[in-house]
């Protein structure tokens, strides 16, 4: 019996094959040999990692057409956009029965720059090396990339039948704030995302112990949205031997001062709440309640002065202010006409961008400096009760019974905030699980790697998670 649904099952492989040019393939809904899989998932991703897409000048068309040759071959619907040269985007669809709405798997395709001088590898060889994966981009985020991408292809060769269309959409340019990538899509081809209910990307963030138990999985729902802003002073300009106590450069650097004196107030959204409150059952007790209810505990003077240590604490509970690049005069002996600073302030989710330019005009306390939005979203949250939160919880109660879910906020960014102004409940999610040290790191850094047994299994978990929630 055994012997012969061995039999009967190869000879289903191969039919399926030779009728649909597969390069592999597997009987209806089962009999997917992970092995395989993963290891496929491993040449795949060193390929991938070769692609130089550094961004600037980002060249994220080779990673398009590279996504696109594999769904030539597998017969995965696709499309290849290049609206600015050499930045290219991927879009493809496994299409569903349509009873549910699609879920978006998105991925950036570019990475940031390297400095040579510092890796122990060439940064685009995908070397391995002690269980380790290098490359740049194999944390941020090829890796997720592939996941995702490994996950479209599978579910595809076994032939789920899937209520949800799965849209696999790996775009350019997020390094740079995603105007040419995410941003262009969503403007140009928002027909193409079919009214999608769910998007995974990157960001959310796993703990685990020193001995590698799997403390919590984090579904991020929101992130701070960048406000950066241009302030520019202008006034009489003259020679330097006679000042003028009201010039341009005079008057942006009391208004610059103010704003260096300047706290924004703790603003707790309920994005921000909920991330804390999420993290308490981590805590050691006596702070652990403290994060049940922020809010209340922030009333103590001793508990806030404490929580206000700790930079990213800091951060994530109020709008922040970097300022960041100044301009004057461009020589010694002349009072310029203009003086401009530019200022990275940040939004805690839920701020309104108006709101905080009018707070800010006020702090300045010079009505004549103009202020104007270089770069700025709203910065808008998803739910943490919806069916793709529960259905991550699930799949992690079965591989990591002993973790729980929590919800961060991220301090950066990402493109989410695209998807999520288009109603798109929108999650940072980050399928590899393990201890630090089996993890890799690298993020922006040197010598970028992901572990990778970390790196397979993910691929793994990342499957089991989008065929439940598509299925
Ligand atoms: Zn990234």
């Amino acid at each position: 019996m055994y012997v012969l649904r061995r039999i009967v099952l190869a000879g289903l492989v191969v039919l399926l094959a030779t009728a649909n040019g597969w390069t592999l393939a597997y009987p209806r809904n089962n009999g997917i040999k992970w092995e395989e899989v993963q290891r496929e998932a491993l040449e795949l991703f060193i390929q991938y990692l070769k692609l130089d897409t550094t961004n600037p000048p980002g060249n994220e068309i080779r990673a398009a057409r590279f996504f696109a040759e594999i769904c030539q071959r597998e017969g995965i619907e696709h499309k290849v956009f290049e609206p600015f040269p050499g930045r290219g985007t991927l879009w493809a669809r496994l299409k569903g029965d349509g009873s549910q709405r699609p879920l978006i798997l998105l991925n950036h395709t570019d990475v940031v720059p390297h400095s040579k001088e510092y890796w122990s590898v060439e940064a685009f060889s995908g070397a391995q090396k002690d269980g380790f994966i290098y490359g740049r981009g194999a944390q941020d985020m090829k890796s997720v990339g592939m996941a995702q991408f490994v996950t479209m292809l599978t579910l595809k060769r076994a032939r789920i039948p899937l209520k949800r269309d799965i849209i696999f959409l790996a775009t350019a340019d997020e390094e740079a704030g995603g105007q040419l990538g995410a941003g262009w899509f969503v403007k140009t081809h928002p027909e193409l995302l079919g009214n999608a209910e769910f998007l995974f990307n990157e960001g959310g963030n796993n703990i685990t112990d020193q001995y590698g138990h799997v403390l919590a999985v984090g579904v991020g729902p929101a992130e701070k949205t960048p406000a950066w802003l241009r302030l520019t002073a202008t006034g009489e300009p003259g020679h330097a031997s006679v000042p003028r106590p009201d010039s341009a450069v005079n008057r942006l650097l009391r208004a610059l001062n103010r704003l260096l004196e300047y706290t924004p107030p703790i603003k707790l959204t309920p994005a921000v709440e909920q991330a804390f409150r999420s993290l308490a059952p981590l805590m050691p007790a006596a702070r652990s309640g403290k994060f049940q209810n922020l809010r209340e505990a922030l009333k103590d003077p001793e508990f806030a002065r404490q929580f206000d240590l700790d930079p990213m604490a800091r951060a994530l509970v109020r709008n922040t202010i970097s300022i960041t690049m100044l301009q004057g005069s461009t020589k010694i002996n002349v009072i310029p006409p203009v003086a401009v600073a530019e200022v990275d302030t940040r939004l805690v989710p839920g701020e309104k961008l108006e709101r905080w330019i009018a707070e800010l005009r006020g702090v300045l306390g010079d009505d004549s400096i103009k202020i104007e939005p270089v770069l700025a979203f709203e910065a808008n949250d998803s739910p943490i009760d919806s069916d793709l939160v529960k259905t991550v919880a699930k799949v992690t109660k079965q591989r990591y019974p002993e973790a729980i879910i929590t919800h961060p906020v991220l301090a950066g960014f990402t493109d989410s905030h695209f998807f999520r102004d288009l109603g798109v409940m929108s999650y940072g999610f980050s399928p590899f699980v393990a201890p630090p040290r089996e993890l890799g790191g690298g993020f922006h850094g040197n010598d970028e790697r992901i572990g990778q047994k970390a790196y397979v299994e993910g691929v793994r978990f990342f499957y089991e998670i989008v065929e439940q929630l598509a299925r």
